[in-house]
């Protein structure tokens, strides 16, 4: 048998990737007697193609799976697509050109599914140019009846349990998707913007009191102006009150630690809500709260004279009218951290809306715990997930105003308000279309209001243990649990490996598997975060275009477990060179190997010997890296 002379790998990769797929070379055999190595695949968003970061920790995990394999064990490694949510809703928005809130529910929800569709085939293609070795017949949607029906099981389960609740209360919420948001979809940007210093009346006084605030046009929602007790240019006024401009409204002046006499003037205005922080604070004082934002960030009747305007412009004209009065003192520019949503880069509001929550706040002792029983590679990765459950703030908001997702299974007595739930029986529904079997437990009314709101994704993707393990049914997924590995990105530790912590132990009181491999980001040639609006992004299909997908994947193990890594080209033709080194050395041994029909070598000469032992050396050495998924020392030293 000859080689050709030289290694194609254009159509080498084309061949042996299709005889993969076609011979099902990686499927799970479910009969088999070999030890199972379960992974919870990352399902990718569908909110556009694969990226080079994608390309890299998933070739990541590939290594352990095919090293898994390697040891004969039977690997469990499925595909998923999380392909509902907000990020697929903005993606088909942009691609469509359409807006959801211009068409019906059902019409938004299919032109989402054509269209998600359509995506995850090309999806798909990416992801197996990449070699990766997954079980494509093991596959799941999120959408799908199947998954909506487990999600929908999980909050019943939570319901009955007493954790999935639905009250009034402050959420987080962004102006621009119009829907509440949970605290680990925000993210935090700096911006410009201008502190303002202006002039209260200190009613029944010629006195006046200067706050000074970045948030003016929060004017309509102040309650209070507090002063520091310590701060003695104030001491006459506490107990007082002073006049708002423009609005003529009294607030009382009032003491507390939040004034701190040596920023601004020492006096501040209070709003509900202008912050982050007056939410917390709030929840400590008896104050009343003043709503002045409709859902679509426009203003509502407590606005006043501003009631219809949109909250993004009246900045600039509150400060306006304040100079006319000649209520402005002064303003400073200034740059500050402020909380967006990290799906648009909106300015994050804080609205009071009925929304379903999962109560946890009292689990947090158990969650690090849990995680701290995780096996972590790296393990500093851990303190990551640890730093974020000790930030815990609020309970989970689980419910969005929004269309293309899971429905809330919810209906509404119209006559008591009690909240009616489906049987387990009857999931998947949708609380729109389908109507509730029999009358109103408490009161017997036959009338019921559907709940609207869908749920947020990760609830449901929070559940992939679940989902992937029950593919083949539920025997499986119960000798499955917890999983060997979820791989994934550091990036999302708050989101998809925290909620499905939270998730597996509110629920199971287990761990939703026994160890985690965390990736770090591909990084632009000069080690800088790739962005769109730096225009500094590889494609993935660009690179490949010109390499082998093995030299891709050659540069994609030169980094430590966790660590970001640079892309280099010239990693990419090192990798080139040692995949022609390879075949060159195959051709050469090949011949021999085939001569000696695999008949053990007799009088083996000590340079023989020599270079047995190094190979064994190798072996053992590579075995323990991997075996700590350290497969950047098992490159070096191969
Ligand atoms: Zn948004
Ligand atoms: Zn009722």
């Amino acid at each position: 048998m000859e080689l050709p002379k030289e290694y194609n790998s254009n159509q080498s990769e084309k061949k042996w990737r299709e005889y993969w797929i076609k011979e099902k070379i990686y499927s799970f055999r479910p009969d088999s007697k070999a030890k199972t190595f379960s992974i919870d695949t990352p399902p990718p968003t569908v909110s556009g193609k694969m990226h080079l970061g994608h390309a890299f920790s998933y070739s990541q995990q590939d290594f352990i799976a095919r090293y898994q394999r390697m040891k004969g064990k039977n690997v469990f490694y499925p595909w998923g697509f999380d392909d509902n949510g907000l990020a697929t809703e903005i993606f088909v928005e942009k691609k469509t050109e359409k807006i959801a809130e211009h068409m019906s529910r059902d019409e938004f929800r299919k032109l989402c599914l054509e269209n998600t569709v359509e995506v995850e085939k090309e999806m798909l293609a990416s992801w197996q140019s990449i070699g990766m070795s997954c079980d494509w017949d093991l596959h799941y949607r999120t959408i799908s009846k199947e998954v909506q029906a487990i999600s929908q099981k999980s909050f019943l389960d939570l319901h009955k349990a007493g954790r999935a609740i639905r009250k009034k209360d402050t959420t987080t919420w962004c102006v621009k998707c119009k829907t509440a948001i949970a605290q680990a979809e925000l993210e935090d940007a700096e911006k410009e913007t201008r502190f303002v210093y202006f002039k209260l009346d200190v009613e029944g006084t010629k006195d006046k009191i200067t706050i000074a605030t970045t948030r003016p046009e929060m004017m309509p929602a102040c309650v209070a102006v507090f002063v520091n007790a310590k701060d003695s240019r104030y001491k006459n006024f506490v107990g007082k009150k002073a006049v708002l401009p423009i609005l003529n409204r009294t607030v009382p002046i009032l003491t507390s630690d939040i004034a701190d006499p040596k920023k601004g003037t020492g006096a501040v205005y209070f709003c509900t809500f202008g912050h982050y922080e007056d939410v917390e604070f709030f929840r400590t004082q008896k104050l009343p709260i003043i709503e002045i934002l409709n859902t679509n960030g426009t203003l509502n009747e407590n606005g006043g004279p501003y009631k219809g305007v949109h909250i993004k412009k009246l900045r600039p004209q509150i400060i306006e009218d304040l100079q006319k009065l000649g209520r402005v003192e002064k303003i400073v520019p200034l740059r500050h951290v402020v909380n967006v949503h990290e799906r648009c880069g909106t300015d994050v509001e804080f609205l009071v809306t009925n929304q379903w929550f999962i109560k946890y706040m009292d689990l947090r002792e158990r969650f690090l715990k849990a995680g701290e029983e995780l096996k972590w590679y790296p393990p500093h990765m851990f303190h990551r997930l640890g730093h974020w459950i000790k930030g815990l703030k609020w309970d989970w908001c689980v419910s969005r105003q929004r269309y293309f997702g899971v429905p809330i299974p919810v209906w509404y007595c119209k006559k008591c308000h009690a909240e009616i739930l489906p049987d387990e029986k009857e999931l998947p529904i949708d609380p729109l279309k389908d109507k509730p079997k029999g009358k109103c437990p408490k009161c017997k009314g036959t009338e019921f209001e559907p709940e609207k709101d869908v749920f947020d994704t990760w609830f449901t993707s929070s559940l992939t243990p679940e989902i992937a393990t029950s593919l083949l049914g539920k025997a499986f997924m119960q000798k499955n649990i917890p999983m060997d590995l979820r791989p994934q990105a550091h990036d999302i530790i708050n989101f998809w490996l925290f909620y499905t912590l939270a998730k597996s132990i509110i629920l199971h009181n287990k761990l939703p598997w026994k160890n985690t491999m965390i990736s770090g980001y591909a990084l632009d040639p000069k080690g800088e975060k790739m962005s769109k609006s730096k225009g500094n992004i590889v494609e993935p299909s660009a690179v490949l275009a010109k390499s082998p997908a093995d030299a891709l994947r050659f540069w994609a193990a030169g980094s430590v477990l966790g660590e970001d890594l640079p892309y280099q080209e010239k990693d990419l033709l090192t990798g080139h060179k040692f995949i022609n080194k390879i075949w060159n050395s195959s051709k050469l041994i090949l011949p021999q190997i085939i001569e000696n029909k695999g008949e053990e070598a007799k009088d083996l000469r000590a340079v023989d010997r020599w270079i047995i032992s190094k190979l064994n050396n190798l072996i053992r050495d590579s075995t323990e890296a991997f075996d700590n998924y350290n497969f950047s020392k098992v490159k070096r030293d191969v």
